[in-house]
């Protein structure tokens, strides 16, 4: 045995962190589809490596936080199935935290307290403005070895600034966008906490992200100049950086910034709407995120093949067509008992009669072929659930003299032939045969009578669904 083992060897290798990712959204509205598509990538990059996601409600803003808000959200991502292992952490349930990590930043001098009142603040960006700099905090109350602090100012509480390096570059890779460098010079000191104690937005992100472990951080591309401030703090505590990807925004057909002017933005109008959970996260998968040419794949299939080289790094187009057709390609795939239990309250607001009618689950195996929301589906199957009301011009234009033997032939015949659509259809054709009438000719006059439109699905499958008592009853005013 003289063969040794190479230090190289994998199996030697450490193994790797568990990935644990985080959504993080502030309660200030709806969860809209940016938002939703940022929770998908985090919770199918932790689904894929069997880590842990995190839910964590950014809640520190108390104007515009809701608990209305709070509870979109959740709805939301119950909705599309994404479901948090950890959490919902709340942030301003974690005041002491914070305040903590700040006691212990002042203590070892990554933190210190300015004593600057915000008029002093802005008169000192304005004085460099006017010198062709970049505006910042000059760094007055900067302790420095060797320097003299100016006197505490009576009566004034301080805010306490991080202690941001003055050289050097702060640098990531990000997974999305390539790597970033940033100059310190260009950063401030930011104030990490106010005059009142209470920790700013910044740094209750950073001692989360640390606190909660996070591996990967996924999030809109707007948050990108958070960066390199919320890395230099998490250096200054001597933490280990999570790895940064951030997302581009989604726009609108038009190019613009998504907005309620391209239709729905909130997750929750669309089932409301008539989509479905898996059509929705299909589409919202595909949108910033490729893997080939695959269009349509199952949740599954997503977690299993999401990974973060494959997201676009250029802003992706809401297309509201492409998802009304991913939309029916679900439809088509669910069961009808489900899209049932889903457009029944629909129709029963409609004023819909179940009673003596057939049932839906059949209707909808019939309407769904084309339809592209579950409501479309809903609103066409109205027609076998209330009295026709045949507009009357319309009915006189299609129920002619000549029509009319036939129709009383047709409803005779109704009376003993097998109700099935392989015997409805031939002996529709006899009656043609026997008036010198074409299918037209009496399926027109048929429609408006049963149903009271002119458009519906073929009329054997309508006769046959319907049924032998409803299709008599529904015909029986005509023909005296
Ligand atoms: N709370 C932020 C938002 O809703 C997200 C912060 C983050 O992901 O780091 O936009």
């Amino acid at each position: 045995m003289t063969a040794s083992t190479p230090a190289s060897n994998s199996s030697l290798k450490p193994a790797l962190k568990p990935v644990r990712t985080r959504f993080a959204p502030s309660p200030t509205g709806y969860l809209h589809l940016g938002g939703a598509r940022t929770a998908l990538f985090s919770w199918a990059y932790a689904r894929h490596f069997g880590g842990t996601f995190v839910l964590r409600i950014e809640d520190t803003d108390l104007e515009r936080s809701t608990p209305e808000a709070v509870q979109a959200i959740i709805d939301g991502m119950q909705w599309l199935g994404l479901e948090h292992d950890e959490g919902p952490f709340y942030q301003m349930r974690r005041m002491d935290r914070y305040r903590e990590v700040i006691g212990q930043m002042l203590q070892q001098g990554t933190a210190y307290h300015c004593y600057s009142s915000p008029e002093e603040v802005e008169a000192m960006r304005e004085r460099m403005r006017a010198a062709g700099e970049k505006p910042r905090y000059d760094g007055t109350w900067r302790p420095e070895a060797g320097k003299t602090l100016p006197p505490v100012p009576a009566d004034r509480k301080p805010v306490v600034r991080f202690k941001n390096p003055l050289d050097g570059d702060v640098s990531w890779d990000d997974v999305v966008k390539g790597n970033i460098t940033i100059s310190n010079r260009e950063m401030d000191d930011l104030v990490i906490a106010r005059p009142d104690g209470t920790p700013t937005y910044n740094f209750c992100v950073v001692v989360d992200d640390w606190d909660m472990q996070i591996t990967h951080v996924i999030r809109g591309d707007d948050h990108v100049n958070n960066t390199p401030r919320q890395i230099n703090i998490l250096k200054a505590l001597g933490a280990e950086l999570p790895l940064y990807g951030h997302v581009p925004m989604i726009l609108g057909a038009d190019g613009e910034k998504l907005s309620k002017r391209h239709g729905a933005v909130s997750v929750m109008d669309y089932p409301a709407q008539g989509y479905l959970p898996e059509a929705m996260l299909n589409y919202l998968a595909r949108l910033g995120w490729s893997h080939g040419n695959e269009e349509i794949f199952s949740v599954e299939q997503f977690c299993a093949w999401f990974d973060l080289d494959h997201l676009s790094k250029s802003p992706a187009q809401f297309n509201p067509e492409k998802l009304a057709s991913i939309n029916n390609h679900y439809i088509k795939l669910a069961d009808n008992e489900r899209l049932a239990a889903l457009v029944k309250p629909l129709m029963e607001q409609d004023g819909a009669d179940f009673s003596n009618a057939p049932a839906l689950p059949k209707v909808i195996g019939l309407l769904k072929e084309r339809a592209h929301t579950v409501n479309e589906i809903g609103v066409a199957a109205m027609l076998f659930y209330r009295k026709p009301a045949p507009d009357a011009a319309l009915l006189a234009q299609h129920f002619t003299d000549a029509v009319k033997p036939a129709l009383a032939d047709f409803a005779a015949r109704c009376a003993s032939v097998e109700w099935n659509k392989e015997s409805l259809a031939p002996m529709i054709k006899e009656v043609l045969a026997a008036h010198a009438l074409k299918m037209p000719q009496i399926a027109m006059p048929l429609r408006l009578m049963l149903t009271g439109q002119l458009q519906t699905p073929a009329i054997d499958a309508v006769l046959e669904l319907l049924g032998r008592e409803a299709v008599m009853a529904r015909l029986q005013p005509h023909l005296v």
